[in-house]
């Protein structure tokens, strides 16, 4: 066995190029150095956009927060129900009373 091992050429630096720093693992940058002081979520993704301002929306929905109005007229025991969640509110007259009644299912918002 009279096999050499085939001669490799040593690789060599080009002449002028310098090795400023040692190739390496590069030092971990922190994840939140692009801007200080951003909060990790939003505050509050549930507040409701602003786009009821009609003064008109004087009830809130006790099941689900919508706002919604009670019919100005008819029968006193006419069955209102929530616009969004159709859940059954009360009776028109119940919004009349005053204070309102704690059958209720909704909460007035003027004050
Ligand atoms: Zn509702």
């Amino acid at each position: 066995m009279t096999e050499d091992p085939p001669k490799r050429r040593t690789l060599s630096l080009k002449p002028g190029v310098q090795v400023t720093r040692p190739l390496g693992p590069q030092p971990l940058t922190p994840l939140r150095a692009d801007k200080p002081g951003r909060p990790p979520r939003a505050p509050r993704p549930e507040s409701p956009p602003k786009t009821v301002e009609r003064p008109t929306h004087g009830w809130k929905c006790k099941p689900c927060g919508a706002f919604f109005d009670p019919p100005a007229e008819g029968p006193d025991d006419e069955v209102v129900r929530c616009p969004d969640c159709n859940a059954r509110i009360g009776v028109a007259g119940d919004f009349r009373q005053t204070p309102p009644p704690a059958r209720l299912r909704a909460r007035p918002m003027r004050h």
